[in-house]
């Protein structure tokens, strides 16, 4: 049988255990959270290129540090990212400073719903806009340039969606947005999110226009991003293939592996296998890869749309030279 190429792109759920109270998600409601020990993963494939340290709240598990030091020992060509709901300022800090010391460019992403009380509202945590702008002033001053401002769709939040990429704006750091979706073995949510069409579009437009009119790459390929996030809000559709379970996967605080976090079928569990290779390439991988390409619901996360997007480079950029030399007024 023909070997499955090995994966770039990752979310690794290092606990459930959070700290926040989010209304489009049940995380926080479990209690004693698994946590795969350090040693594990030593086990992750090296072919990765982008890794998501991801909860939960990553900042909760006392071995943070160690975990980033294994891996980006073992995986030293990825860029890394750890999402944080940003409510604990003093450990954040704390734990970054040693953090930044084993690899200085790593980034944090804030996750933020909303302007100020929508923020606040959402989270149900008090205070929260305030907690998570002191704890991005504090990074700042640790010297990060790696750090964004991470918002979720859902109805109540649409008309805040410019506002706080604005704020990202205003602040200097970068913005990434995703739509709440269902999923019974990451959010443990079952969830109808159909935001106002109209101001959807109305917000999507600002946005898209913004990225495109700079001239950063990287904001441009955002833009496009951003153009597919639109289309599998409204249409359920994905712009481009993405290959859940192939060029991506989420591995979830106990150990196991699946294609992303929106497709429930578990591929095996790291504990159980010495090596990545038996685990990737085995019976129930195939098996899960078989199940998502039959009767997996689309997705278009920014996990599997990077993938994605470094597969078609050559239709992302006729996107964007379309759009940016005539600008965008519809959707
Ligand atoms: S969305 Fe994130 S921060 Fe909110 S409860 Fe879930 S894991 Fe915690």
């Amino acid at each position: 049988m023909k070997k499955v190429e090995q994966p770039i792109d990752c979310v690794i759920g290092t606990t459930y255990n959070c700290n926040s109270r989010c209304t489009m998600c049940n995380i926080w409601k479990i209690k004693n959270s698994p946590e795969l020990p350090v040693a594990e993963y030593k086990k992750l494939p090296q072919s990765l290129r982008d890794i998501n340290i991801s909860g939960g709240e990553p900042f909760l598990r006392k071995d943070i540090v160690e975990i980033v030091r294994v891996v980006h020992e073992r995986c030293p060509k990825a860029r890394i990212v750890i999402s944080s709901n940003g409510f604990m300022p003093d450990l954040i800090e704390k734990r970054m400073k040693e953090i930044l010391k084993i690899m200085p460019d790593i980034g944090v992403a804030i996750s933020v719903d909303g302007y100020k009380d929508m923020h606040e509202k959402i989270r149900r945590i008090p205070d929260a806009w305030n907690k998570d702008m002191d704890t991005i002033e504090r990074l700042q001053k640790l010297g990060m340039k790696n750090l964004r401002l991470a918002f979720t769709i859902l109805p109540e939040n649409i008309q805040d969606f410019g506002k706080v990429y604005d704020e990202s704006k205003k602040r200097g750091i970068q913005f990434t947005h995703a739509f709440a979706q269902s999923s019974e073995h990451y959010f443990g949510i079952d969830i109808d999110n159909n935001p106002d069409k109209k101001e959807l579009k109305k917000q999507y437009l600002h946005i898209m226009n913004s990225e495109l009119s700079s001239w950063n790459p990287k904001k441009w390929v955002r833009a496009f991003f951003a153009h597919g996030l639109y289309k599998f809000s409204i249409e359920k559709k994905q712009v481009l293939n993405n290959d859940p379970g192939t060029k991506f996967f989420y591995l979830d605080p106990d150990g196991v592996v699946y294609p992303s976090v929106v497709h429930n079928f578990p591929m095996g569990n790291l504990r159980e296998h010495a090596y990545w290779d038996s685990l990737w390439q085995g019976k129930k991988a195939n098996e899960s890869r078989k199940q998502v390409r039959t009767i997996g619901q689309p997705a278009w996360m920014i996990c599997t749309a990077r993938t994605a997007i470094k597969k078609n480079p050559h239709k992302v950029a006729c996107w964007i030279v379309k759009n940016k030399i005539t600008g965008m007024r519809d959707l």
